[in-house]
């Protein structure tokens, strides 16, 4: 292992779409916490803001990486590969005690949004929030484990809670969360389920029908034509991850009895019109998706070690560090996977 620097040039987002370089000190983990060597961090329709207005933290949110050094207290071994959960919880609070890590209610930082993240060489995390991963699985491989099977599949779940036949699943927007909510569909509802998804993207939707969806092009068709030419009345649930306020006012109205709308995007509004017909007479649920909990990385490792090759079909681009301005450019382009940043 190479000694570790005092210092380190590390991305730096100006603002107005454009990425520099600055240096900045490599800090030493303190009590409780690991200083790890990032490998590979996947980058996130979430950075848009930071891509366009610019920001002093080093962002990335989706690391992977290798523990080289390891603070006081800590049980780690140096070596250990693995991932980085973005919410620092406390672990102590009312959320945190019953597993809501996600929800934490005095989290320390966001890695990545207020603390320096997985764009920088170096990343200092508390070890609560670190999550081990076996040598043999590749980091960039590794990163899948975030945002795309851990929010993906905490959307499916959260649907299952008040719905416990789905058939049917609506995914409005096939970007990388979408991609993601379609393959945790078919891996923990079963390769039966149908899934339909729209975009006005066609490489998307390409991508998305490689991966078992039944795509709907937008700009053709409207939802319900879509989901109708695919044979299916109405669906039983709707993921929205497109964040337009008018994709979700169809989604309710169009949804079958007991249906379920969740929204992972974060966008816009909702507005429900007619509360009787469009909500309450169908027992409709709506449901709100947000990251997911520390402990389902546990949970959807195996699912990703047996599902690799499937899983390893949402990566379209590798870049590396120096070429980050190229990939944030070709990544907001709207025609790709995920893209990923490997040091
Ligand atoms: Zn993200
Ligand atoms: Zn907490």
């Amino acid at each position: 292992m190479s000694t570790i620097p005092t210092e380190v040039a590390v991305p730096h987002f100006v603002g107005q779409r454009q990425i520099s370089t600055t240096v900045k000190p490599v800090p030493e983990p303190g009590p409780g916490q690991l200083l790890l060597e990032v490998k590979a961090n996947a980058l996130c329709g979430s950075e848009r803001p930071q891509f366009i207005n610019g920001t002093e933290v080093t962002p990335g949110h989706e690391a992977a990486g290798v523990v080289i050094a390891a603070g006081e207290g800590t049980s780690t071994p140096v070596g250990t590969p693995g991932v980085v959960f973005l919410m620092d919880f406390c672990g102590d609070c009312r959320s945190c005690r019953q597993g809501f890590t996600h929800q934490c209610l005095c989290k320390r930082g966001d890695m990545g949004f207020n603390r320096d993240g997985g764009y920088g060489k170096y990343e200092l995390i508390h070890e609560s929030i670190f999550f081990p991963t076996p040598h043999d699985l590749p980091l960039t491989e590794a990163t899948m484990l975030l945002d795309i099977m851990g929010t993906g599949g905490h959307a499916i779940k959260r649907a299952q809670l008040v719905h416990t036949d789905i058939q049917s699943l609506l995914i409005p927007g096939a970007g990388p969360i979408g991609l993601g909510v379609l393959a945790m569909a078919k891996l923990l509802l079963g390769e039966e389920v149908s899934v339909v998804i729209s975009d006005v993207v066609p490489y998307r939707l390409e991508m998305a029908e490689r991966m078992g969806g039944l795509p709907v092009l937008s700009s053709k068709m409207s939802l319900q034509e879509g989901f109708r030419h695919h044979g299916i009345d109405a669906p039983d649930v709707a993921i929205d991850c497109a964040g337009k306020a008018v994709v979700r006012d169809e989604c309710l109205s169009l949804l079958a009895h007991r249906g379920v709308l969740v929204s992972v995007a974060h966008g816009e509004g909702l507005q429900i019109k007619d509360l009787y017909r469009d909500f309450v007479f169908r027992e409709m649920t709506l449901i709100g998706s947000e990251y997911f909990a520390y402990h389902e990385l546990e949970e959807n490792l195996p699912l990703l070690q047996a599902n690799r090759s499937y899983m390893d079909q949402i990566i379209t681009h590798r870049f590396g560090v120096h070429e980050i301005q190229h990939a944030f450019e070709l990544f907001f382009a709207g025609a790709t996977g995920k893209v990923i940043i490997e040091q």
